[in-house]
């Protein structure tokens, strides 16, 4: 098969999930596709997403602590990830966020002191960021527009409404979609999908969860970003082999680090 000009921007490559055969989905991916972004969660998985991108041409990290491990993160962490953000392959500081979907996740307002502090981070080091949003746009926004101005970045897996969108792309920032676009009740992301300016599109699996149409519930792979770029070309009416190269287009603007 013939390299795609697409590339899979949200990936978690060191999950556990891969134990088993990871080298051989490097394979598959670098046979496919153009390349990955493998974002970090805490500090092991962003270790392992530096190191990935340390073995593979094709591979860059995002390195940062995600809503649901901020319990664990300490004060020393945001040393590290200044470290971190001059690394060649780091190519943005992610995933971070806001997640209100799980109780069991820390408190709102430590969950929101540590994404801010974060933010700040990617402020001083001029990188984008990968933002995670669970339930929580109005916090979100509410920051992005308050708090810290003057980060870019994607949305992963955006959730939110049109209406929201519409503020996001005054501010300059893009939308990462995923498996989720594909499911057959995804009615309201579909409208944002139909809704969003076309270089402000990226492709993503967020793998190994959220498997595209029509392979959901088997494992997902970098590889299945063709069968949502494919089905995002069919809702927009566009050729697919175009919006994918649109796509990586928007995704080497804005992670700039990568040629
Ligand atoms: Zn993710």
């Amino acid at each position: 098969m013939a390299r795609l000009p697409l590339f899979d921007s949200h990936a978690h490559m060191d999950c556990e999930h891969f134990d088993e055969d990871r080298a051989q989905v490097f394979e598959e991916i670098e046979q496919n596709l153009a390349g990955m972004i493998n974002p970090g969660c805490d500090r092991e998985s962003s270790l392992k997403a530096m190191e990935f991108a340390a073995k593979y041409k094709f591979v860059y990290a995002a390195v940062g602590w995600h809503p649901e491990e901020i319990a664990r993160m300490v004060d020393e962490d945001l040393t590290l990830l200044k470290q971190w953000a001059n690394n060649d392959k780091v190519v943005a500081i992610g995933e971070i966020g806001l997640d209100y979907y799980n109780d069991d996740n820390a408190p709102h307002p430590l969950q929101r002191q540590r994404f801010i502090e974060q933010l700040n981070i990617a402020k001083e080091t001029g990188l984008p960021v990968i933002l995670h949003d669970r339930e929580a746009h109005g916090d979100i926004l509410d920051i992005l527009k308050n708090e810290v101005q003057g980060v870019n970045g994607v949305f992963h897996c955006y959730s939110g409404s049109v209406e929201m969108a519409k503020e996001l792309v005054k501010m300059g920032w893009y939308f990462g979609f995923g498996g989720s676009s594909t499911f057959t009740n995804a009615k309201k992301v579909r409208e944002v999908l139909n809704y969003v300016p076309e270089d402000r599109i990226l492709f993503e699996t967020d793998s190994p969860y959220l498997t595209p149409m029509p392979l959901r519930g088997k494992r997902n792979n970098p590889t299945y970003t063709e069968l949502v770029a494919e089905n995002a070309a069919r809702v927009r009416g566009v050729g697919a082999r175009r919006l994918m190269e649109v796509s990586t287009l928007n995704l080497k603007k804005l992670f700039f680090k990568i040629k």
